[in-house]
Parts: C-alpha cells; structure tokens; sequence
C-alpha cells in the first residue's frame, strides 16, 4: 500500500474508504478529507493494485477516478462487478460526457451503487459535504441511495435548482366510501429541455447526499403553493400531501419556515400534510418528535410514508404527532392474491382505528384492488388505478 492513510488494522470500527486517483495530490486531498469527517481512508495511486487492496481490507465506499493510465476506472468498476461489490461509488472525471455515460450504464447494469459523481476540479467543500454524508449514513450501509438510471452531479443539480428546473405533478387521493377526490400528493419532477422529466428516486439521493434538499425543496414548494388554488378549484377543500427528506427533520426552524411559508399564500396549514418515514423519524427521535410537534400544534397533517417497511416500534409510534398512517405500496400491489399482505393491511387498519388515524393505501394498481381495500376498512386510496400523477395542467383535464 503506497499511502500513509491506510488504516492501522483491518477491524477498525470506522468506516472504511478507498480513493483510486493516478494524481497522487488529488488521492491524498480526497484521503485527507475523508479521515476529517471520520473515514479509514486509504490512498491508491497505483490502480493496478485495486484487487489487493480491495480484498485486504473491503470498503464501504469507493472514490473512483475514471481517467487512469494503468487502468482506467470502466476497468475497475468491471472489476468490482465481478466482486459482487456493495460498495458505495463515487466517481471522479474531468469529462462529463461520453466516459460519465459508459460508466453509469455499466454500473446500472451490474448493480453497482454509484452514488454521484464529482466533476475535475472540484471544491473540498463539495467534496466534504458529500462524504461527511455518507459517514452518517454508514449504519444503514445496506439500504443506500438508489442507482440512477441517469449520473447526476451534485453541481449539475445545483444549477437547476438555481434555474427552477423542479416542478410537483399532483396525485389524487380518493375517498374510497364515495370516489371523491379529497386530496393530492405533490410529487417532484425534474423538467428537461426536451420536455422530458427525471423521476425523484434519480435526483433526491443526490439532494441529500450533497446536502442540498433543503434548497430543492423550498423552492419547489413555494412554486407549488401557488398551484393549490388550482387544486383547490378542482377538489374544493382538497388536502395537499407533501414529502419530506429525513434530513429536513433535524431542522429545527422547519416548522417556523414551513408555518410563514404557507400563511403568505393565505393556505390554512391543516389543508398540508406532511409525509415523512419512519426511518426519518428514528434518526433522531428526540429532535424530531420535537419538530413534529411544534408543525402538528401549527396545524399540519402528519403522515408516516411507506407504514410498515421503517422499524418503529409500537411504543414510538404512540408518542408520535400523527394524523395519518399511508400504507405502503409493496403491501398493497399484489393484495387480492397475497394472504401475508392481506394480514398486515388488517392489522394496520385496526392499528390506525385504536389510534384515530386515518389510513390511506398506495399503488394502487387495479379496481378490485381498490374494492378490497375498501371493504377492508381503509378511508382514502391512492394509485395508477384512481388517478397517475399528472403535471397541473393536466389534472385539470381529467378532474372536471
Ligand atoms: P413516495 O412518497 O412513496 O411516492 C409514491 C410513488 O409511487 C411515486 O413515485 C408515485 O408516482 C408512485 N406511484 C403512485 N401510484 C402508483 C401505482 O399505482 N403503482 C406504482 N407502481 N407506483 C405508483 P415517484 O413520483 O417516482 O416518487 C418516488 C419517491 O420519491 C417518493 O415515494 C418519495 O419518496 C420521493 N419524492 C417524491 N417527491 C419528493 C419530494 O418533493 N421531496 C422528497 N424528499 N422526496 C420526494
Ligand atoms: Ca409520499
Ligand atoms: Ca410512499
């Protein structure tokens, strides 16, 4: 090993990164930079030494440059496929064009977890954020941010974000005793200059590893407040069902923010809903049962998003602010067939009854799914079947 941050013994509790950079100030900047947010990094000039250095010591994350002599980073990423690697990727490129692209779509097709990639040269700031991300996130290692079917960089987003690129397409929600629309869901949409749009499972990872969620969604939010008149006009007295980052819920002026923000454009906040996740909650209990609290006595609507995948226990759940309880889809798809998924639907009813929340099912794909649901006990209804998410020009359309 040619680097003096390699770390002093293979159990370091730490979590461990590699960076594979043929410039030896760049892999030690980046080596320097990790160890300062808490890494074991180790520093490889040499990429023909990947394999060694891999199988000694495994790491969570890899920082990867893609333009090397010996043996360019396709090369290793190939390599790290055949490894079967759950490594966290970062690459590294003075190019964003060709090479970017070939790279992403070999990682997509081996599964690999390219987190963002970091344009040549880069701010040590950037870089800080990114991995200083990453760190906190290394105890839920295996559920790291999704692959993007598309490489999006932290700075490229920023630029969008800046030109308000971001917009909400609306999905309604249904009262499934009558088929009104009581409600919609406000969900992220990247507009391209083709007209075409990115989904959010391909840029929000990036958002939030890049520590610029809080940015991309105020933003977006206050565009989206002025639609709700629209949405108001078409499902008078209609809720609007937001999403919220984990990370916005260490935020402690988020309600402060959120109650302003919502008041200059005249909304009564118990017309929002706020969806979070559990794990969101669990990060920080303490600091987020504060902050659900301080929005849900401003008046919001509080739901726990994707019920029944966190890990919350019961006890928790108790102590929580909620309005809502929203079931996730995965329970939901296969419903009239699966009997486990039948079981844990009920229970959640009864669980949401015993506590007076109100349950809403989503992916919802087919009527009798819907009809089932319905039976079951369950108050609102949300997917393809009963309305996709559509742009707010579009909605108006189908609504009336
Ligand atoms: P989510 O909050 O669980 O949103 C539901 C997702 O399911 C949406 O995907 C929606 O388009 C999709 N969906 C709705 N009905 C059906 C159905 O019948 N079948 C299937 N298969 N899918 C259905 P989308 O819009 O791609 O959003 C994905 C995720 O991105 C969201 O999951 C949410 O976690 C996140 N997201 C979206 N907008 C925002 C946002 O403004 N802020 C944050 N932090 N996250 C957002
Ligand atoms: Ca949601
Ligand atoms: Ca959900």
């Amino acid at each position: 090993m040619n680097s003096p941050y390699a770390p002093s013994n293979g159990q370091s509790q730490q979590p461990r990164l590699l960076v594979i950079d043929d410039e030896a100030e760049i892999a030690n900047l980046v080596a320097s930079v990790a160890q300062m947010v808490g890494f074991a990094a180790t520093a490889l000039t040499d990429s023909r030494e990947f394999e060694k250095a891999y199988e000694h010591d495994g790491f969570d994350t890899i920082v990867l440059d893609l333009v090397m002599p010996e043996r360019d980073g396709i090369e290793i990423l190939r390599q790290l496929a055949s490894l079967h690697s759950r490594s966290r990727i970062i690459l590294m490129s003075g190019f964003d064009g060709a090479t970017l692209y070939t790279a992403n779509q070999l990682a997509s097709a081996h599964g690999l977890d390219i987190v963002c990639s970091i344009s040549k040269p880069f701010r040590i700031s950037e870089l800080k954020l990114i991995l200083d991300k990453l760190q906190q996130q290394n105890t839920s290692f295996s559920h790291g941010p999704s692959i993007p079917s598309r490489l999006i960089s932290p700075s490229e987003l920023n630029y969008a974000i800046k030109r308000g690129d971001f917009c909400y397409y609306y999905q309604p929600q249904i009262e499934l005793g009558n088929r009104r629309v009581i409600g919609f869901e406000a969900l992220m949409r990247w507009k391209q200059a083709d007209g075409s749009m990115v989904s959010p499972a391909n840029f929000i990872p990036v958002a939030e590893i890049s520590g610029q969620i809080g940015e991309l969604t105020w933003t977006t939010l206050e565009r989206s407040l002025l639609d709700f008149k629209t949405l108001d006009w078409l499902a008078p007295g209609c809720t609007l069902s937001v999403n919220l980052s984990p990370d916005q819920l260490s935020d402690l002026s988020l309600p402060d923010n959120l109650s302003s923000l919502v008041r200059q454009f005249y909304i009564d906040p118990q017309r929002i809903v706020i969806e979070i996740t559990e794990s969101g909650i669990l990060r920080d209990l303490t600091v987020a049962l504060d902050i659900l609290t301080r929005l849900r006595l401003k008046g919001f609507g509080m739901s726990i998003d994707d019920f029944g995948t966190g890990s919350a226990t019961l006890q928790q759940l108790r102590q929580l602010p909620i309005t809502e309880l929203k079931i996730d889809q995965s329970f939901v798809a296969d419903l009239t067939r699966g009997q486990k998924d039948r079981i844990i639907v009920e229970s959640t009813i009864v669980l949401a009854q015993k506590l007076g929340l109100r349950t809403v099912a989503e992916g919802i794909e087919f009527s009798e799914t819907a009809e089932l649901l319905k039976s079951l006990g369950v108050d609102i209804g949300q997917g393809f079947a009963l309305g996709k998410p559509m742009s707010i020009e579009n909605l108006g359309s189908i609504i009336t």
